[in-house]
């Protein structure tokens, strides 16, 4: 498959499942077929899980990325050769990383959560070229990635707000989204993947969705307080539940 193909979500599932290494051969920069050039984003997304794994306590030597042509065999053979090697020496995953492998999992999952956020945060960097493959290993930084974990953006949808019009939970691209006809949606942050997507849906004259960063998300609004009260030009009541005027 195409360097290019490779997803943050390969790299990720590939530790999660137990190897000890991930090695991803592309070829040389600037010499992709394709007007895609895939292989500059390899590159950037390699240099990107580096730091990740770093962040989360992972040796970022256990993720390599080497670049050559198709008619380089013997280079790839040595190449690999070295890194399995090399790999050996660090020995199984969580050996001698800073995290212990019983917290590993959680960790990594907790990340391939983040991954569709993180893409798109970082967007401009993982569409970044930069000729020089060297220039790849301070692509990204140690602190640009810690910020990045402190400042996880969540999505909340005020109660008070919410007109109940559907519109958010038919576009989350993850059905993150509790809600039906007459009822308050909430988000749940357990599969909401911060991709932003209902903050732009939420017609603005409702502007039930918020960005929260920094403090933590209020708990969902109890089951029992979700159906919404619709009151006509008579006030007269046609549901029960939490009173809110016809929009
Ligand atoms: S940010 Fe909104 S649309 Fe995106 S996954 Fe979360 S709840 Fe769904
Ligand atoms: S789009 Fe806004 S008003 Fe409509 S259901 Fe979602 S949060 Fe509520």
């Amino acid at each position: 498959m195409c360097s290019g193909r490779v997803d943050m979500a390969h790299i990720l599932h590939a530790f999660a499942k137990g190897a000890d290494g991930v090695f991803i051969g592309g070829c040389r920069l600037g010499e992709c077929n394709y007007t895609t050039h895939g292989n500059y984003h390899a590159a950037n997304l390699t240099s990107l899980c580096k730091k990740i794994l770093e962040h989360i306590g992972l040796n970022p030597q256990r993720l390599q990325i080497a670049f050559m042509s198709g008619g380089e065999g013997n280079l790839f053979a040595a190449t690999v050769d070295d890194f399995c090697k090399t790999i050996k020496e660090f020995g199984p995953i969580g050996q001698d990383d800073e995290i212990a492998p019983a917290q590993l999992g959680v960790a990594l999952a907790e990340v391939t959560r983040l991954a569709p956020y993180i893409k798109i945060v970082k967007h401009a960097k993982l569409t970044a070229r930069l000729e020089d493959a060297a220039d790849y290993d301070n692509h990204f930084s140690l602190e640009e990635i810690e910020r990045l974990f402190g400042d996880v953006v969540s999505y909340y949808i005020d109660p008070a707000k919410c007109q109940a019009c559907m519109i958010c939970s038919k576009r989350c691209p993850v059905e993150a989204i509790e809600g039906g006809k007459s009822q308050i949606h909430v988000i749940d942050q357990d599969k909401c993947i911060k991709c932003g997507t209902c903050l732009n849906a939420c017609p603005s004259r409702f502007g039930a969705v918020t960005e929260i960063v920094g403090d933590p998300v209020p708990p969902p609004l109890p089951m029992e307080k979700r159906t919404i009260l619709r009151t006509g030009s008579k006030g007269n009541k046609k549901n029960t539940s939490t009173k809110r005027a016809l929009p």
